[in-house]
Protein backbone atom coordinates (compact mmCIF):
# COMPACT_ATOMS: atom_id res chain seq x y z
CA UNK A 1 0.00 0.00 0.00
CA UNK A 2 1.77 3.44 -1.02
CA UNK A 3 0.65 6.69 -1.35
CA UNK A 4 1.59 8.93 -4.04
CA UNK A 5 2.12 13.05 -2.88
CA UNK A 6 1.05 14.76 -5.90
CA UNK A 7 0.61 18.50 -4.44
CA UNK A 8 3.55 20.65 -3.34
CA UNK A 9 5.35 20.77 0.32
CA UNK A 10 5.32 23.72 2.29
CA UNK A 11 7.92 23.49 4.74
CA UNK A 12 7.52 24.17 7.89
CA UNK A 13 10.79 23.37 10.20
CA UNK A 14 8.77 24.43 13.65
CA UNK A 15 7.89 20.65 14.10
CA UNK A 16 10.88 19.30 12.82
CA UNK A 17 12.50 20.98 15.30
CA UNK A 18 10.02 19.96 17.99
CA UNK A 19 10.95 16.01 17.19
CA UNK A 20 14.49 18.13 18.38
CA UNK A 21 13.73 19.56 21.33
CA UNK A 22 11.48 16.53 22.70
CA UNK A 23 12.85 13.54 21.62
CA UNK A 24 16.37 14.71 20.83
CA UNK A 25 16.43 13.11 16.85
CA UNK A 26 17.37 15.38 14.10
CA UNK A 27 15.44 14.17 11.20
CA UNK A 28 16.82 16.43 9.12
CA UNK A 29 20.41 14.84 9.39
CA UNK A 30 18.55 12.16 6.93
CA UNK A 31 20.13 12.06 3.25
CA UNK A 32 17.68 9.59 2.04
CA UNK A 33 19.79 6.54 1.71
CA UNK A 34 16.61 4.43 2.03
CA UNK A 35 18.15 1.69 4.71
CA UNK A 36 15.61 1.98 6.64
CA UNK A 37 12.73 1.34 4.30
CA UNK A 38 14.60 -1.70 2.91
CA UNK A 39 15.43 -3.22 6.07
CA UNK A 40 12.18 -2.89 7.30
CA UNK A 41 10.01 -5.92 7.77
CA UNK A 42 6.54 -4.54 7.52
CA UNK A 43 6.05 -2.09 4.66
CA UNK A 44 3.86 -4.32 2.63
CA UNK A 45 0.59 -2.38 4.82
CA UNK A 46 2.42 0.59 5.15
CA UNK A 47 1.17 3.95 2.93
CA UNK A 48 4.63 5.68 3.75
CA UNK A 49 7.77 4.17 3.45
CA UNK A 50 10.30 4.96 6.92
CA UNK A 51 12.12 6.86 4.58
CA UNK A 52 9.25 8.82 3.72
CA UNK A 53 8.32 9.33 7.07
CA UNK A 54 11.63 10.91 8.20
CA UNK A 55 11.26 13.38 5.15
CA UNK A 56 7.99 14.30 5.34
CA UNK A 57 8.88 15.01 9.20
CA UNK A 58 11.98 16.52 8.36
CA UNK A 59 9.73 19.23 6.08
CA UNK A 60 7.33 19.60 9.03
CA UNK A 61 4.15 17.49 7.35
CA UNK A 62 2.81 17.02 10.61
CA UNK A 63 -0.94 16.21 9.04
CA UNK A 64 0.56 13.90 6.19
CA UNK A 65 2.97 12.00 9.13
CA UNK A 66 0.04 12.28 12.03
CA UNK A 67 -3.08 10.61 9.59
CA UNK A 68 -0.62 8.15 7.76
CA UNK A 69 -0.98 4.20 8.46
CA UNK A 70 2.82 3.24 9.12
CA UNK A 71 3.21 4.92 12.34
CA UNK A 72 0.22 2.44 13.76
CA UNK A 73 1.84 -0.14 11.43
CA UNK A 74 5.35 0.33 12.72
CA UNK A 75 6.18 -2.57 15.62
CA UNK A 76 8.69 -0.99 17.24
CA UNK A 77 11.37 -3.93 15.95
CA UNK A 78 13.77 -1.23 15.52
CA UNK A 79 15.82 -2.65 12.65
CA UNK A 80 15.72 0.42 11.00
CA UNK A 81 17.43 2.46 13.99
CA UNK A 82 20.04 -0.02 13.68
CA UNK A 83 20.34 -0.03 10.02
CA UNK A 84 20.66 4.05 9.68
CA UNK A 85 24.62 4.89 8.84
CA UNK A 86 23.46 8.27 10.33
CA UNK A 87 22.11 7.19 13.56
CA UNK A 88 18.54 8.47 13.67
CA UNK A 89 16.51 6.77 15.99
CA UNK A 90 13.01 6.48 13.31
CA UNK A 91 11.34 3.97 15.72
CA UNK A 92 11.52 6.34 18.21
CA UNK A 93 10.16 9.07 15.73
CA UNK A 94 7.35 6.46 14.95
CA UNK A 95 6.95 6.55 18.76
CA UNK A 96 6.97 10.32 19.15
CA UNK A 97 4.62 10.33 16.41
CA UNK A 98 1.82 8.06 17.31
CA UNK A 99 2.17 9.69 20.66
CA UNK A 100 1.40 13.11 19.35
CA UNK A 101 -1.69 11.67 16.71
CA UNK A 102 -3.43 10.61 20.08
CA UNK A 103 -2.71 13.80 21.68
CA UNK A 104 -3.89 15.83 19.18
CA UNK A 105 -7.23 13.71 18.90
CA UNK A 106 -5.90 12.19 15.67
CA UNK A 107 -8.24 9.68 13.98
CA UNK A 108 -6.39 6.77 14.39
CA UNK A 109 -6.23 3.80 11.29
CA UNK A 110 -5.51 0.67 13.14
CA UNK A 111 -7.42 0.99 16.03
CA UNK A 112 -6.60 -2.26 17.88
CA UNK A 113 -3.02 -1.20 17.99
CA UNK A 114 -3.85 1.43 20.09
CA UNK A 115 -5.94 -0.76 22.26
CA UNK A 116 -3.07 -2.67 22.55
CA UNK A 117 -0.93 -0.44 23.91
CA UNK A 118 -3.24 0.86 26.14
CA UNK A 119 -3.84 -2.99 27.21
CA UNK A 120 -0.23 -3.15 27.43
CA UNK A 121 0.43 0.13 29.71
CA UNK A 122 -2.67 -0.65 31.96
CA UNK A 123 -1.21 -3.90 32.63
CA UNK A 124 2.16 -3.00 33.63
CA UNK A 125 0.70 -0.37 36.14
CA UNK A 126 -1.70 -3.28 37.37
CA UNK A 127 0.75 -5.96 37.68
CA UNK A 128 3.55 -3.80 39.35
CA UNK A 129 5.82 -2.83 36.72
CA UNK A 130 5.94 -6.76 35.08
CA UNK A 131 3.74 -7.61 32.59
CA UNK A 132 1.23 -10.62 32.79
CA UNK A 133 0.34 -11.76 29.66
CA UNK A 134 -3.00 -13.67 30.77
CA UNK A 135 -3.89 -10.01 32.14
CA UNK A 136 -2.96 -8.51 28.85
CA UNK A 137 -4.80 -10.64 26.68
CA UNK A 138 -8.35 -10.13 28.85
CA UNK A 139 -7.55 -6.23 28.93
CA UNK A 140 -6.71 -6.24 25.30
CA UNK A 141 -10.01 -8.01 24.56
CA UNK A 142 -11.84 -5.62 26.87
CA UNK A 143 -10.07 -2.32 25.46
CA UNK A 144 -10.55 -3.54 21.49
CA UNK A 145 -13.89 -4.74 21.65
CA UNK A 146 -12.65 -8.33 20.15
CA UNK A 147 -13.75 -10.21 23.51
CA UNK A 148 -17.35 -9.36 22.64
CA UNK A 149 -17.43 -9.66 18.84
CA UNK A 150 -15.96 -13.05 19.34
CA UNK A 151 -18.55 -13.47 22.64
CA UNK A 152 -21.46 -13.14 19.88
CA UNK A 153 -19.68 -15.61 17.02
CA UNK A 154 -18.98 -18.38 19.70
CA UNK A 155 -14.95 -17.77 18.66
CA UNK A 156 -14.42 -16.84 22.27
CA UNK A 157 -15.05 -20.24 23.48
CA UNK A 158 -11.94 -21.69 20.91
CA UNK A 159 -9.74 -18.55 22.07
CA UNK A 160 -10.41 -20.48 26.07
CA UNK A 161 -10.01 -23.78 24.84
CA UNK A 162 -6.50 -22.67 23.01
CA UNK A 163 -6.18 -20.64 26.56
CA UNK A 164 -6.43 -23.83 28.58
CA UNK A 165 -3.86 -25.78 26.38
CA UNK A 166 -1.36 -22.90 26.97
CA UNK A 167 -1.72 -22.95 30.56
CA UNK A 168 -1.31 -27.00 30.88
CA UNK A 169 1.92 -26.97 28.33
CA UNK A 170 2.84 -23.85 30.72
CA UNK A 171 3.22 -21.13 28.11
CA UNK A 172 0.56 -19.16 29.88
CA UNK A 173 1.07 -18.77 33.55
CA UNK A 174 -2.00 -18.19 35.85
CA UNK A 175 0.04 -16.91 38.70
CA UNK A 176 0.88 -13.20 39.04
CA UNK A 177 4.28 -12.13 38.29
CA UNK A 178 6.05 -10.47 41.50
CA UNK A 179 6.06 -6.83 41.46
CA UNK A 180 9.23 -4.80 40.95
CA UNK A 181 11.28 -3.20 43.75
CA UNK A 182 11.11 0.33 42.77
CA UNK A 183 7.30 0.19 42.98
CA UNK A 184 7.06 3.72 44.29
CA UNK A 185 8.98 5.05 41.17
CA UNK A 186 6.78 3.42 39.03
CA UNK A 187 3.98 5.11 40.61
CA UNK A 188 5.24 8.22 40.52
CA UNK A 189 5.89 7.64 36.66
CA UNK A 190 2.36 6.92 35.25
CA UNK A 191 1.78 9.68 37.35
CA UNK A 192 3.33 12.14 35.80
CA UNK A 193 2.50 10.85 32.35
CA UNK A 194 -1.12 10.96 33.18
CA UNK A 195 -0.60 14.88 34.46
S1 LIG B 1 18.58 4.95 7.00
FE1 LIG B 1 18.77 6.89 8.13
S2 LIG B 1 19.76 8.31 6.67
FE2 LIG B 1 19.01 6.54 5.49
S3 LIG B 1 16.96 7.18 4.79
FE3 LIG B 1 16.67 6.08 6.72
S4 LIG B 1 16.68 7.67 8.29
FE4 LIG B 1 17.54 8.56 6.45
S1 LIG C 1 10.77 -0.06 13.92
FE1 LIG C 1 8.96 0.18 12.60
S2 LIG C 1 9.69 1.29 10.83
FE2 LIG C 1 11.47 0.50 11.86
S3 LIG C 1 11.92 -1.45 10.87
FE3 LIG C 1 10.63 -1.91 12.64
S4 LIG C 1 8.54 -1.89 11.87
FE4 LIG C 1 9.82 -0.88 10.31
Amino acid sequence: METAITRELAPNFAFSDRIQQERHIAVTDCYQCAKCSSGCPLTFAMDYLPHEIIRLAGLGQEELVLGSNTIWVCSACETCTTRCPNDIDIAGVMDYLKNQAVRTGRRVPQKNVLAFHKAFLDDVRLSGGRLNETLLLGLYMLRSGEGLSKFKTGALLEDVKLGMQMFKKGRLSPKPPQKIKAIADLKNLFKKTKA
